[in-house]
């Protein structure tokens, strides 16, 4: 077996750990006989996974008892709907656009209600945070939406935006559980868990639970109102049983790294190493404004796409893979997510240094 540095944005390395924890209990978990795939959600044993795996989320993030924890499906992309769905009361809402991410979400909220683009950072191909402490925020507003981590563009937001008092609603899908946040911050947190936590087909969603209401759009499927899943502890239908098990994993995981504090000095150690190595080579640049630096998504760009083709075929066949930047922006991108060792920055660091000498 041999296994290699893979850089992906998502499917995205797991904890080899947790990998081998689960092929362990594949065939037989725990003495029921069964795998977890195998296994009714309503039995005792998937009820303690489930449970587990929500307790371990609400200690390493510090939930208040006054939010729910939701364990949904279709992916972060079917939050851009069930956001506005749920939440446009006044039918208002603010975005901040900083990232095809979160211009998808804003075009989705277009279609269930008025969705106001009150900043956007597309005027320089997404490559920095806007200010945001003082926006035009919308007096009937239901809610501010933000992007926080820009996993094509690789930038973060380093504060938060002054809501001027209106709800925060967040996508972390790619800074998920990569650092400390105070949740008191935001009405909503969500995320699709297969770049920094687990397998695709998990969504969880962190939310306030006056959020939680009846008051809908009309319309809305019962399947697509979080009162639906939060009134059954998100077993209304069978959930992402498998899913939710190996992210209930990563949690314990994390736990033993320390936490979340533990988290971000390591995803501040494995960033620093690449950045500061991308401050001085004469071939390779970051492309995003340096305050804004995401610690887990960095795109890097030679300046000539013959030698980033170059790049990612020699990368490829050193055993570093999923360089290769997304196809709407080119060049490279590592993404280091809190499953990404250190020895796989290093590395990689070695092999960009030798291509700029052979590349010279
Ligand atoms: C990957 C990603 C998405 C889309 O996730 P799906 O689960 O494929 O819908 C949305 N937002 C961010 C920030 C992402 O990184």
């Amino acid at each position: 077996m041999s296994r290699v540095y893979n850089f992906s944005a998502g499917p995205a390395v797991l904890p080899e750990e947790v990998l081998k924890e689960a092929a362990d209990e594949m065939l037989d978990y725990r003495g029921t006989g069964m795998s977890v795939m195998e296994m009714s959600h309503r039995s005792k044993a998937y009820e303690t996974i489930i449970q587990e795996a929500e307790a371990d989320l609400r200690e390493l993030m510090n939930i208040p008892d006054n939010y729910k924890v939701l364990f949904l499906q279709g992916g972060a992309s079917q939050q851009f709907a069930m956001i506005p769905m749920n939440l446009m009361k006044n039918g208002v809402a603010d975005y901040i656009v900083t990232g095809q991410w979160a211009k998808k979400a804003y075009q989705e909220a277009c279609l269930y209600g008025k969705a106001n683009k009150i900043a956007s950072s597309e005027d320089q191909t997404f490559s920095y945070i806007p200010d945001c402490s003082d926006l035009p925020i919308s007096e009937d507003a239901d809610y501010v939406y933000i992007c926080e981590n820009n996993t094509i563009y690789g930038t973060k937001y380093q504060t938060l935006p002054n809501t001027k008092g209106k709800t925060l609603v967040s996508d972390v899908s790619s800074c998920f559980l990569s650092e400390p946040v105070d949740v008191t911050k935001y009405g909503v947190i969500y995320g699709g868990v297969q770049k920094n936590i687990g397998p695709a087909g998990v969504v969880i969603v962190i939310i306030r639970e006056d959020l939680i209401t009846d008051d809908v759009l009309p319309g809305t499927p019962t399947m697509l109102k979080y009162k639906t899943h939060a009134d059954n502890n998100s077993l209304y239908n069978t959930p992402p049983a498998y899913g939710i098990y190996i992210c209930g994993k990563v949690f314990k995981w994390i736990k033993k790294q320390g936490g979340l504090v533990q988290m971000k000095a390591h995803n501040e150690k494995k960033a620093k190493i690449l950045y500061d190595f991308l401050d001085e080579s004469k071939l390779f640049k970051g492309t995003v404004r340096k305050e804004d630096r995401s610690l887990m998504n960095v795109p890097f760009v030679t300046g000539s796409q013959e030698l980033d083709a170059k790049f990612v075929k020699e990368a490829k066949e050193a055993g570093f893979e999923n360089l290769k930047g997304h196809r709407s922006v080119g060049g490279m991108r590592a993404s280091i997510y809190n499953a990404m060792p250190i020895e796989g920055v290093e590395k990689l660091v070695e092999f960009m240094k030798k291509f700029e000498e052979a590349n010279a």
